[in-house]
């Protein structure tokens, strides 16, 4: 374990004694500044500004498409539940495993500093999916208990929490060697697998209902999301790839063939996802586009990790990238953006 206690010295701290993780005791882990890692505070900045609630988002017609019997096919209302029903539970335990393992083990304040802003943003996550299933009336127990009941929604989330143990066990020490890899997988875990790969499927069906202007309100709280979420992925990437830096001697040839088929099996876990979604295929989605577009995405991250691309596949969904690329939509979250920037000012 790092140690999260530091010692008081009466020596200033210069942004050169900073590290990203195990830092000295006497660098104060209270003091944000000097900064050192700007692109952390630049993403706690950017996530600020992306404040929004879900409760500001209407949901009028979604109740009505949906309350519609023939608003939805039947294998469209069954994607639409697993959707909900895997997000409801996974926001949850990315932040649990943010607030109860990552933050203990960064000890660096500009890094904490984004981890409090990520940890909020996970609630507003989870209250969007408790927000969603109370307005379309959808069955609470089912949809929160998905987790236990739908085997290949288990297994995904199985295989994140298997790398939270390791952390969690007081006996690991984040200055050793075998200590600081398995913090990393943990890392890859939740920040590449769990919000960087798993997430996407459900972005991309629910976003391809609204291109069809169904579930609007949904839609429109699943882009916040999505918005949000490639921020923590980005921060997590970024501080991967510092502690390597910083750490040269963990990243070595065995282990990186490790990560690469960490990732390799949870994208099979997702390939195993969409298969129990979409038996069928619905409008433009179907078994192989979806797993096509995994793929996708994990070459993507392979690449932001500066491991080889496995899989070489095209993207299917190129409207996809255009709604990622939320600063070229630009009317996109404009009046909402807008209102937060300015109304955050107190006027006396
Ligand atoms: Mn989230
Ligand atoms: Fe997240």
């Amino acid at each position: 374990m790092s140690d999260s206690c530091f010692k008081m010295s009466k020596q200033r701290v210069t942004a050169d004694s900073k590290k990203i993780i195990n830092n000295d005791r006497t660098v104060d882990c209270n003091q944000l500044v000097p900064i050192k890692y700007k692109w952390a505070w630049n993403y706690y900045l950017d996530g600020c500004a992306n404040s929004w609630m879900p409760t500001e988002v209407s949901m009028q017609r979604d109740i009505e498409q949906w309350k519609d019997p023939k608003g939805f096919t039947a294998e469209e209302r069954h994607i639409i539940k697993r959707t909900f029903g895997f997000f409801a539970t996974a926001e949850t335990l990315v932040g649990n495993n943010l607030v109860l393992a990552v933050y203990k083990i960064i000890d660096n304040p500009e890094c904490r500093q984004y981890l409090l802003r990520q940890a909020f943003e996970e609630a507003i996550h989870v209250h969007t999916f408790q927000y969603i299933v109370q307005s379309l009336s959808l069955n609470e127990g089912e949809m929160f208990n998905m987790y236990r009941e739908v085997e290949a929604i288990y297994n995904k989330d199985q295989y994140a929490m298997s790398c939270t143990d390791g952390i969690m066990d007081t006996t690991v020490d984040s200055k050793t060697k075998e200590g600081l890899q398995n913090f990393i997988r943990n890392l890859v875990g939740f920040y590449v697998i769990t919000e960087g790969i798993f997430f996407y499927s459900g972005f991309v069906t629910m976003l391809s209902f609204g291109r069809q202007n169904r579930l609007p309100g949904t839609c429109e709280q699943i882009q916040y999301i999505l918005r949000d979420e490639s921020i923590h992925m980005n921060f997590g990437i970024d501080l991967i790839n510092t502690i390597i830096a910083e750490n040269p001697s963990v990243w070595e040839d065995s282990y990186k063939e490790m990560i690469i088929s960490f990732i390799k099996r949870a994208v099979e876990l997702e390939h195993k996802y969409a298969e129990e979604c979409l038996p069928n295929g619905i409008l433009g989605l179907n078994t192989k586009n979806l797993k096509e577009y995994i793929e996708y995405i994990a070459d993507r991250r392979f690449e932001r990790l500066q491991l080889p691309k496995q899989y070489g596949a095209e993207n299917p969904f190129p409207w996809m990238s255009e709604v990622i690329d939320l600063k070229k939509e630009k009317n996109f979250f404009e009046t909402r953006v807008t209102e937060y920037q300015t109304g955050g000012a107190l006027e006396w």
